[in-house]
């Protein structure tokens, strides 16, 4: 397994900033001695500009936390145990025309393989994607504090008991969480799916519980550092694998 770490921008920035900075003030400091009214005029449209364009950036930068995070090379393989995924993008009446949804699914499956579930011997294969029409599900701010409750109830009739299925929402209409998985079901919204939050979902969905080792798929602490399954947690994904596969 290789590891690499991507820079983090925050410094340089910082640091092409001061050297701005301090460039400016030499000048000033060096001419000021015979100042005159244009050079004081530039001078304050200078430091306006610099605070103008300086404030932003560094704001810009420290959102950016996703920058220090650890990727790892994906990695394919002929897969052992093959379970086949449905994705369900939840709409409400008034949205199904829009087609709000713009998922390369293809690219989504290859990442969760790639990048998480080939390394263990098991492959998820893109089984059908639908649309669901569920008012419920689709603005789940109005359930806060029961969205897996929610989720599991409004989720009973339209989820395929021999796959697993993704259920995928809108960000802005869910509070504080990033996804739900349990019984052969995740609920993920539109800005997690290419984060590890994916991979530790259909652990939960697959039957897993929490780890506390620090690269565990299913730890809840170190997002940035998750990629692991451990050999118990692989067996137990995979005889689950085989038991739905039994409902084919
Ligand atoms: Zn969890």
């Amino acid at each position: 397994m290789t590891k690499t770490t991507k820079p983090t921008l925050d410094s340089t920035i910082f640091d092409s900033i001061l050297q701005i900075k301090n460039f400016f003030n030499n000048f000033f400091l060096k001419t000021s001695v015979n100042g005159n009214g244009a050079k004081d005029t530039f001078k304050i449209i200078y430091q306006r500009f610099f605070f103008m364009v300086s404030i932003p950036l560094l704001l810009s930068c420290s959102a950016g936390d996703d920058l220090d995070s650890v990727a790892i090379e994906p990695e394919f393989a002929t897969p052992e145990k093959i379970i086949k995924v449905n994705i369900i993008y939840v709409e409400s009446s008034e949205t199904l025309d829009k087609s709000s949804y713009s998922l390369d699914e293809t690219e989504f499956i290859n990442y969760l393989n790639g990048e998480y579930f080939h390394r263990f011997g098991i492959g998820l294969e893109l089984g059908e994607s639908k649309s669901l029409i569920n008012e419920e599900l689709y603005d789940l701010r109005d359930n806060e504090g029961s969205e897996p409750s929610t989720f599991l109830m409004q989720s009973q009739e339209s989820y395929d008991k021999s796959k697993v299925n993704i259920y995928i929402v809108k960000r802005c209409n869910i509070l504080g969480i990033a996804g739900i998985g349990r019984d052969q079901r995740v609920l993920i919204t539109d800005e997690n799916l290419f984060t590890s939050t994916a991979p530790h979902e259909i652990g939960h969905a697959l039957g897993l519980f929490h780890s506390h080792e620090s690269e565990n798929i299913m730890n809840t602490v170190n997002k940035n550092s998750r990629h692991n399954f451990n050999e118990d947690q692989e067996k137990k994904i995979k005889n689950r694998i085989d038991q739905i596969n039994l409902k084919n």
